[in-house]
């Protein structure tokens, strides 16, 4: 028990030490800092709260990072929170009436944001108005309190299951996409670094190829090898190094996990390589449609192992070459 809390405090500290905190340090999405740089600093000119922002795209690719940045440039604070924690009406309005003026907040996986909830941050975000019901029944009452003027950042994995209501108050979207492998690498080099660790260009060339295209990823697989390098006493992060610590992990050259290539085995093996709708893929691999559509899936189809018809997933020629399987003469994509 001791010991899971000190390996989360440490894993903790290192997330927070190699998050960047410039942006400078923020490694690529050129067209999004730019864009967003340019709204930040009309604000800034008007002297006014920026425009409520929406960052969408797949897990570990930089959106909270990106909405502690947007503080930092605006100056101001940020409360931080998230979809399945603001459950009751008072839940947001506790954290809505401790904003300062020109405040940030941060909610993340706004997509599990309940109803009730988003018809109360729909006033606050257009008017900047509490309106809360006090008491029950006849005597029920309609209290309207003033906000500060704030900044809403809302980040989500999943923009298409925001409600459109929703989706509408936001002045800006930026979608994040997967980074490029040269992003990866200067992120694996500058995390390096921070971590004090030697390791050799073809080492983070094998840690970039296999961290799906994303920071969390990358650096979360760096701190792996640091691992298995520190216990091995290693000076240096050698290929070799980098290498065995991935199949250890079982991950192999294309950062596919066990779960990944278990997908593509079942749809060609059980459905003679699709097309099969997800529900019947998430039955068949006793696994949530969300983690095949928000993880597996996005990263397969990426790589051009998956592709998504109109009546389900088929699996491509890649994939049989990948899995070393014989792929059938008529049915290839
Ligand atoms: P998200 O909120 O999209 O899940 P985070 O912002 O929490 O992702 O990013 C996860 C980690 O990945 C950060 O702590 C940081 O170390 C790293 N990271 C993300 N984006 C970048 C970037 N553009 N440049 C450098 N590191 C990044």
């Amino acid at each position: 028990m001791e010991k899971t809390n000190i390996l989360k405090k440490e894993d903790t500290t290192i997330e927070s030490l190699l998050r960047p905190s410039s942006w400078q340090d923020y490694v690529g999405q050129e067209k999004n800092k730019a864009n967003l740089k340019i709204i930040l600093e009309a604000a800034k000119k008007r002297h006014e709260a920026c425009d409520h922002l929406l960052f969408y795209g797949q897990a570990g690719l930089g959106k909270t990072t990106l909405a502690y940045l947007v503080a930092k440039e605006l100056g101001t604070g940020i409360k931080v929170t998230s979809g399945p924690a603001l459950e009751k009406m008072g839940d947001l309005a506790a954290v809505l009436t401790n904003l300062e003026k020109y405040d940030v907040l941060f909610i993340d996986e706004a997509h599990r944001l309940n109803k009730m909830i988003e018809e109360v941050l729909y006033p606050a975000m257009e008017s900047r108005k509490l309106h809360l019901i006090v008491g029950k029944g006849p005597a029920a009452r309609m209290l309207s309190l003033d906000l500060p003027p704030f900044t809403l950042v809302a980040a989500t994995t999943r923009a298409d299951l925001l409600s459109g209501p929703l989706r509408s108050r936001f002045g800006a979207s930026f979608k994040l996409d997967y980074y490029e492998i040269p992003d990866i690498e200067v992120i694996i080099n500058r995390s390096a670094k921070l971590l004090k660790l030697k390791i050799s260009p073809e080492a983070v060339k094998i840690v970039a190829n296999a961290s799906r295209f994303t920071p969390r990823v990358a650096n979360r697989l760096l701190k792996r090898v640091r691992d298995y390098a520190e216990v091995n006493s290693l000076d240096l992060i050698d290929a070799k190094t980098a290498r065995q610590t991935l199949d250890m992990m079982d991950i192999d050259e294309l950062g596919l996990e066990p779960h990944d290539r278990r997908l593509l085995d079942i749809i060609i093996k059980k459905f003679h390589g699709g097309p099969v709708g997800v529900n019947t893929l998430a039955a068949a691999l006793s696994d949530e449609k969300g983690n095949i559509e928000d993880i597996y899936e996005p990263y397969l189809m990426r790589l051009g192992l998956l592709s998504r018809t109109s009546t389900g997933r088929m699996v491509t020629e890649a994939a049989y070459n990948h899995l070393g399987i014989k792929p059938p003469e008529a049915t290839l994509l």
